[in-house]
């Protein structure tokens, strides 16, 4: 462990899920500077663009929220108040309508930004005292479909796999992800590796050729959306080649008979025409896979939003499965989180269907016991609304109140001038925020002040189930809050028993009881065994020091009924808005580098803001000179749910009918055309409820 002077803490990088180790170091004037933290586990001293800016965010307060607001009618002008009105007002709001229309009037929906702790406290109010499972992160926008594959697959939503394990492989298969951009600390270490190890194979498969495709050894440039289709034809040469592992099929996991005759209904050089990709390609691919001895399979969004995305990482599991190439060093699925801690939601129960601890709504066993440890009311069994359901419910007025803390919805939602009117007919909205920018606090008739990163305690889980706590080091502005005080004071103001934590601590410590004897136990883990040993993986079952997982399933003992895998023998079919003559082109979306998210956090800082000033279209140049548009010039580009208008990026490096637009870009001083989810469609996977972001027909035209 570092030894740290008296003005050095330690904390997480708030971005990704990567999780990288930051010291900070405060000075006089109660500003701070940071660096990589050189002991941590993940990054070794290493941050990227944006981790290495953080406190840029952190000392321009500028933006800041600090007092209370309320209004006491949609006609009358928000005004400053007490922390004690705005909740005593909210709880009554509150109160009225669960009494007058049901608990399932109301709603939560909070962010994978959040900690823990606050994931915990919001999910134990709303499930086991409002007695309604309306509590929704927007980890759906993100996680949810690898969660669904990975429960069904392997019987609960558990990485197998550790960032260590990236040293030890020797093929990666990198799908709907660009790492070099999105995950830039763990594509370091496979660089690092590949530069090492020149003979380490690297595939990446994406509609577009971007900084990841730097040191592949194969770019699978498929055609979006058929995905399902390349990897079941990976799986048939595996198959055909004899690179399966038998033992591993037979003794550990099911479905192996019916996915192998699924594989073969299609020829090679069917799939390599659906897909777009040459067959020799495919052919290699499965080459690279089938003499691997450590193979790591590594996704995010272009699988995960999707209306086939549980299906697309079903396809892609398969790999490992067949292969056998999970359980042991160097080798898994590995599913990359795109917020810093949607998994710590994940393991609280944090989304509309689930419970604590990877405990499943459905079972009512399952349900009793939470409730019983809570103390509190019946959980109800029908899962609660999910993202884009909350907002359609505020629309045809099923839901009158929503809570929305730490996201930004008007930025992030697909067909978001959908979500903009269902907040325009919402009876009560309140906003949990940190920032005054968001568009969300425009319709709100609560706004409460948030602390920030830094300025409050509480811990995260990262994509290896890595968890860390993170250090108060500042002290928030005005009244701000932390999260897990407000929804503590809210509860209290409902007058619910249980809510009454003295610090970050204690909830921790009643998270962590509540884990014992599932799967992700860590009843043995406290706030002082995080700081004495820094991070560690769960499970954690007793307070030994090392007593953290590695790796999952290194008996190959998964967690179904019967112990073993499921190979799933899912259907390729794209169910996805398909161009027509109107909207001929497909969008894809995705980040940037240097920014995140809604940007109200990078978008502060002026060196962050030199890599890409604007949002902007990216187009192949075949298809610019077709419209007659060139670069920099303004297109209009319509969907059937609304348009936006930004210039045109000329670049061969995109296919042909397909365009590209950034995500970030929310409204501008009440412009939304740079808006990308004007667009996109809100049509979801019909288990994961994640919505189809990455695919949608479009028409370009020069403006
Ligand atoms: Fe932060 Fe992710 Fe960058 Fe690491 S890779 S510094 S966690 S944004």
């Amino acid at each position: 462990k570092t030894k740290l002077s008296a003005h050095t803490q330690k904390s997480t990088c708030c971005y990704c899920g990567v999780g990288c180790g930051v010291v900070i170091n405060k000075q006089k004037n109660g500003s701070i500077t940071l660096e990589g933290d050189k002991t941590h586990p993940v990054n070794k001293g290493m941050l990227c663009s944006k981790g290495l800016n953080l406190h840029y965010t952190v000392n321009d307060k500028t933006d800041r929220l600090l007092h209370p607001q309320m209004r006491y009618s949609k006609s009358m002008p928000m005004q400053r108040v007490s922390w004690d009105d705005a909740l005593a007002r909210t709880a009554a709001v509150f109160k009225t309508f669960i009494q007058k229309y049901g608990p399932d009037s109301v709603a939560f929906y909070a962010s994978g930004q959040c900690l823990t702790e606050e994931y915990y406290v919001v999910n134990k109010l709303m499930k086991g005292f409002i007695g309604s499972n309306n509590i929704d992160t927007n980890s759906r926008l993100c996680m949810s479909s690898a969660v669904a594959a990975y429960k069904i697959a392997l019987g609960e939503d558990s990485v197998p796999v550790c960032y260590d394990d990236i040293e030890l492989a020797d093929c990666f298969y990198v799908t709907g992800a660009n790492p070099a951009w999105c995950h830039p600390i763990l594509w370091r270490r496979v660089e690092a590796h590949k530069a090492a190890n020149p003979d380490v194979k690297i595939i990446v498969v994406d509609p577009r050729t971007t900084d990841t495709c730097g040191i592949a050894d194969l770019h699978l440039q498929l055609n979006p959306g058929t995905d399902i289709t390349l990897n079941h034809a990976i799986g048939r040469v595996l198959i055909e080649n004899g690179d399966i592992d038998l033992d591993f099929i037979t003794n550990h996991a099911d479905g192996f008979e019916q996915y192998s005759r699924l594989v073969f209904e299609r020829s090679l050089a069917e799939a390599a025409q659906i897909c777009g990709v040459a067959e020799h390609d495919i052919r290699l691919a499965a080459q690279y896979i089938g003499q691997a001895k450590g193979f790591i399979s590594m996704w995010t969004m272009g699988l995960n939003q999707s209306t086939i995305g549980v299906n697309k990482n079903l396809s892609l599991i398969n790999l490992n499965l067949i292969t056998g190439h999970i359980g042991k060093p160097g080798s898994g699925p590995l599913s990359l989180t795109g917020q810093p801690n949607a998994m710590g939601g994940r393991e609280v129960g944090g989304l509309a269907n689930l419970l604590p601890a990877h405990r499943n709504l459905a079972n009512p066993l399952h349900r009793a016991e939470v409730q019983k440890f809570w103390g509190g009311t019946e959980i109800a069994a029908k899962p609660g609304l999910t993202a884009t359901e909350m907002f359609e419910a505020l629309n045809d007025g099923r839901l009158k109140a929503i809570w929305i803390m730490c996201t930004n919805p008007l930025a992030s939602l697909p067909n978001v001038r959908l979500a903009e009117e269902a907040l325009k007919k919402a009876k009560f909205v309140v906003v949990q925020e940190v920032s005054n920018k968001p568009e969300t606090l425009a319709y709100a008739d609560v706004i409460l002040p948030a602390a920030a990163w830094a300025e409050k305690e509480g811990t995260m889980t990262n994509s290896e189930r890595r968890i860390s706590y993170l250090e108060k080091i500042l002290d928030a502005p005005g009244e701000a809050l932390p999260d897990s005080e407000i929804i503590c004071r809210f509860a209290q103001k409902m007058g619910y028993k249980g809510f009454d934590f003295k610090n970050a601590a204690e909830i921790y410590a009643e998270h962590a009881k509540l884990t014992a004897k599932t799967t992700i136990d860590i009843s043995g883990l406290s706030y002082e065994i995080l700081k004495q040993q820094g991070t560690v993986q769960w499970p954690y079952k007793t307070k030994k020091a090392g007593a953290g997982s590695q790796r999952l399933f290194t008996d190959k003992r998964f967690y179904t009924e019967n112990k073993n895998a499921l190979i799933s023998a899912v259907p390729d079919a794209l169910n996805s808005e398909l161009p027509d003559s109107n909207y001929p082109f497909i969008l894809t979306t995705g980040r940037i580098r240097d920014q995140w998210h809604t940007m109200s956090k990078t978008g502060k800082v002026n060196k962050l803001n030199q890599h890409i000033k604007q949002a902007f279209l990216e187009i192949n140049p075949l298809d610019a000179a077709q419209l007659g548009i060139r670069e920099g010039e303004v297109t209009v580009i319509t969907s059937r749910r609304g348009e936006v208008r930004v210039k045109a990026k000329l670049s061969a490096e995109i296919k042909q009918g397909v365009v590209f637009m950034p995500m970030h870009w929310g409204k501008i001083l009440g412009n939304d055309l740079n808006r990308v989810n004007n667009l996109t469609n809100d049509a979801v996977d019909p288990i994961s409820k994640e919505p189809d972001l990455k695919y949608c027909a479009v028409s370009v035209q020069k403006y």
